[in-house]
């Protein structure tokens, strides 16, 4: 595998290895990227172990899909490229499997999870009240990256909104501008969907 540029591929490398520290990516899962130009990102392989991730474990692609260099791409590749290809101002997109994310995206089969009444809601860009409602979309699971990728522009705006979409049983998707504003987010949802699995389960256990 090629590494690309030292820079991003560095910063990405450092925001990997943060969030798989945490838990987010068990067992190779969860796929992160960032935009290099205008017309590429720098996205992690296939199957590797992101808590040891390496510059050499980052493959550049092409908006097109085109690989530039070896390696093997995620099979998530196409869900990240269709968000850089929807919004020419997302700078990083990333994906991660938690306890949290995974449960609550089940429980009830929602559309979207609404949250209102937490302070952290303000980690999202846009948001300033913690008394808004701000919804996150749920999208169903698909091995087929076409079809996941034309439920997400059906409801583009909606996901937007929230900066992140969650997949039913599987996992979330933020993104940012850059690799700062899209780590603020996944670890502002995180924190808000640990909040909201504790709640249900302290409220239907009392
Ligand atoms: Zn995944």
């Amino acid at each position: 595998m090629r590494s690309a540029t030292s820079g991003p591929a560095d910063r990405l490398c450092e925001t990997v290895l943060r969030f798989a520290d945490r838990g987010l990516c068990p067992a190779t899962g969860g796929n992160f990227s960032t935009r290099i130009d205008a017309n590429r990102v720098l996205i992690t392989a296939s199957g590797v172990d992101k808590r040891r991730l390496t510059p050499r474990d980052l493959l550049s692609i092409g908006l097109d899909g085109t690989l530039i260099g070896d390696g093997k791409p995620s099979a998530e590749t196409g869900l990240h490229l269709a968000l850089y290809n929807a919004d020419p101002t997302i700078g990083a997109v990333l994906h991660g499997h938690s306890l949290a994310n995974t449960v609550l995206s089940r429980v009830g089969n929602p559309q979207r999870l609404t949250f209102s009444g937490y302070e952290m809601q303000k980690a999202i860009r846009g948001q300033s009240n913690h008394a808004d409602q701000l919804s996150l979309p749920v999208f169903h699971n698909s091995q087929d990256m076409d079809e996941l990728a034309g439920w997400l522009r059906e409801r583009f705006d909606e996901a937007t909104l929230a900066c992140a979409f969650l997949v039913r049983g599987h996992g979330i998707y933020v993104w940012g501008t850059d690799l700062v504003e899209a780590s603020r987010h996944l670890e502002g949802w995180e924190f808000l969907l640990d909040c909201e699995l504790q709640r249900r389960t302290l409220e239907n256990g009392l």
